[in-house]
């Protein structure tokens, strides 16, 4: 039997996250975060709508957290794969990674979909008709090759055009869930694309997942200003949330035509790209990932690009991301991908 959205009393999609108390405004810019110690008695809580609300809510670390810790603590690697903004191919970088790394027959990957609002995950990874398996002992991944496991929200949909339209506790409710019933068994890595932006949802799953040791983040971004104003954002995040960042992607770097080879620009770095913001935040560039519309359509029809066409510029471009991260993780570059 699959899990539904409408199954209320297995999922118990109601539950609001136990520590976050309802607040009555949104959260300043200086919030220490409502579920923290100093919520509500924080010099940065004077004058907040919410400070009454914040001061008297429960504090301590939420009940769920070691449930989530220990589902996931037979994952080697964790990696997070963030973006500021959508529409930057966070997404189809998520399935370019996964593909990577399981490149190798000995390693285990697991990717995860945690974008409630737009899973594309099922589509890409061509198994969007399938339906996860209840055991005794949770949720069992939907299996995409021998070592590539995929487990996305969209599997627990009613049909493929539904959407998820539940807003704040709710969605949390669900992201909780989802962590918490999720059997990975081992893993080798466990890529999890996230929500974009720093919604509440976005939050949630990086606050849930920082506690299980997430090894770091990975930042996609193109090269346009536009989307690179907010990564710095997610830089910060990362850096006020203590999660590692392994490096940053500039994606949708430039277009190789596929017949002449010739390379224009599309999104022009005006203000010097991924490269220049890694340089000046201190971070790891892991390179330039060029367009090529062949990743859409590989994409569509649920293909492993990498797989599909191994002689793309932008495959040789993955290969060197995946390598990178790896070196990122402490792990030999050469060893983390195998050409195919
Ligand atoms: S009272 Fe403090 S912790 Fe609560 S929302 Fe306002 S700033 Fe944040």
């Amino acid at each position: 039997m699959a899990p539904s959205l409408e199954e209320p009393t297995q999922v118990d999609l109601d539950a609001p996250l136990q520590e976050k108390p309802n607040l009555v405004a949104p959260e300043p810019e200086h919030c220490p975060g409502p579920e923290s110690q100093q919520a509500g008695v924080a010099d940065s809580c004077a004058g907040c709508p919410n400070q009454k609300i914040c001061a008297s809510a429960p504090k301590g670390p939420d009940p769920d957290i070691p449930t989530i810790t220990s589902r996931l603590s037979s994952v080697r690697h964790k990696i997070l794969v963030l973006s500021g903004k959508g529409g930057v191919g966070k997404s189809t970088f998520s399935t370019m990674l996964s593909h990577g790394f399981a490149a190798d027959p000995n390693v285990t990957v697991g990717l995860m979909d945690t974008d409630i609002c737009g899973p594309s995950i099922p589509k890409m990874m061509g198994v969007e008709d399938e339906t996860i398996h209840v055991t005794s002992a949770g949720w069992e991944p939907v299996w995409v090759s021998d070592n590539l496991g995929v487990m996305s929200v969209q599997f627990m949909l009613p049909g493929r055009d539904d959407a998820v339209i539940w807003r704040g506790p709710k969605k949390n409710g669900l992201i909780k869930k989802f962590l918490m019933e999720v059997v990975w068994g081992d893993l080798d890595f466990l890529i999890v694309d996230t929500p974009p932006g720093t919604s509440d949802e976005h939050l949630s799953v990086n606050s849930f997942l920082k506690e299980s040791g997430v090894s770091g983040a990975v930042l996609v971004s193109t090269p346009q200003e536009v989307s690179l104003l907010d990564v710095r954002k997610e830089i910060d995040f990362c850096r006020k949330a203590k999660i590692p960042i392994l490096g940053i992607v500039e994606n949708m770097s430039g277009f190789v035509c596929p017949g002449c080879k010739h390379e224009s620009q599309i999104f022009r770095p005006s203000t010097g790209g991924a490269r220049r913001l890694a340089e000046e935040e201190g971070i790891p560039f892991l390179g330039a990932v060029p367009l090529d519309p062949r990743i859409g359509m590989a994409c569509d029809y649920g293909e492993s690009f990498l797989e599909a066409y191994p002689d793309s510029p932008a495959c040789e471009a993955i290969r060197q991301v995946v390598r990178d991260v790896g070196v990122q993780l402490g792990l030999k570059g050469e060893s983390v991908v195998v050409e195919v």
